[in-house]
């Protein structure tokens, strides 16, 4: 159980970061839900935690401004007294083939799904340190390990995320934090409902489980990592994919 722990999760809108909100929220953490543009979804993942007897607090802030995330982390240690679990689930595709693709769309995917996760951990782990407690879990993705032709902006940042978890991971480990990552496969969102049935039906034939994956998939083993069951498990990359990248 997550009884006392305060947790931040980013991108916590819709989606995945929704569905981990709410499952922490369940097994007792308190929730810092963090959103970029959609605060109406936002407040109504506070409503559905505190409908569930839970406690959450709604913040804006985008992942890729470092500046902004100093307040963020800032703000969040100044009423929450601490941060125990860090989810890093913000994430953005901009899609294209590489020789149609624009300096504006890598940087902005780079930007939101890797510099984002080093924004908030650069401050968050302070905060852990100083604690010798923390759990941090950043979102990769089953493309950051197998990368995905129209996706390089993308797969570039999911393996990034593999990288920093890493090293991350080594720094922090004496200090009692551990560091580990999830590659999700296919998950039924927003981000997977633009494509086409046929992209769906050749994904599908990829994948040895034979369907996409859904939220919950994904917010119980972010679950599992925050939990007393996981204190030996750090620099980690859990695939939940259905089987996608064996
Ligand atoms: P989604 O439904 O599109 O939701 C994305 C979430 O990220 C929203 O809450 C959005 O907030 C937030 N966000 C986007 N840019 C942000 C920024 N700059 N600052 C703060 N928040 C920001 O995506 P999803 O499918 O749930 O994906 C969640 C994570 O899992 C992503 O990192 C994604 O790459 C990864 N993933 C997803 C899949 C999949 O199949 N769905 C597979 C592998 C990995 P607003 O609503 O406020 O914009």
């Amino acid at each position: 159980m997550l009884e006392g722990k305060v947790a931040v999760v980013t991108g916590a809108s819709r989606g995945i970061g929704k569905t981990i909100a709410l499952e922490l929220a369940g097994r007792g953490a308190k929730i810092v839900v963090n959103y970029n543009g959609s605060r109406d979804k936002a407040l109504a993942v506070k409503e559905e935690i505190e409908k569930i007897g839970g406690s959450a607090e709604i913040y804006q802030c985008n992942v890729s401004e470092y500046d902004k995330c100093e307040e963020f982390i800032k703000a969040i240690i100044s009423s929450f007294g601490r941060i125990d679990i860090l989810v890093n689930n913000a994430g953005i595709t901009r899609d294209g083939l590489l020789m149609k693709m624009s300096e504006e769309d890598f940087d902005k995917v780079i930007d939101t799904n890797l510099k984002g996760a080093f924004n908030t951990i650069r401050f968050a782990s302070r905060q852990m340190i100083k604690q010798r407690y923390g759990r941090i879990i950043n979102m990769s993705s089953v493309v950051g390990i197998s990368g995905n032709a129209g996706q390089v902006n993308y797969a570039a940042s999911k393996a990034g995320v593999i990288g920093l978890t890493k090293a991350t991971a080594k720094e922090l480990a004496s200090r009692g934090v551990t560091v580990n990552a999830i590659a999700p496969g296919f998950i039924e969102t927003e981000m997977t409902d633009v494509l086409s049935e046929d992209v769906k039906e050749s994904i599908i034939k990829q994948i040895p489980l034979e369907r996409f994956g859904k939220t919950i998939d994904i917010a119980k083993t972010v679950a599992f990592l925050a939990s007393e069951d996981a204190n030996y498990i750090t620099g980690q990359v859990i695939q939940v994919d259905g089987g996608m990248a064996i």
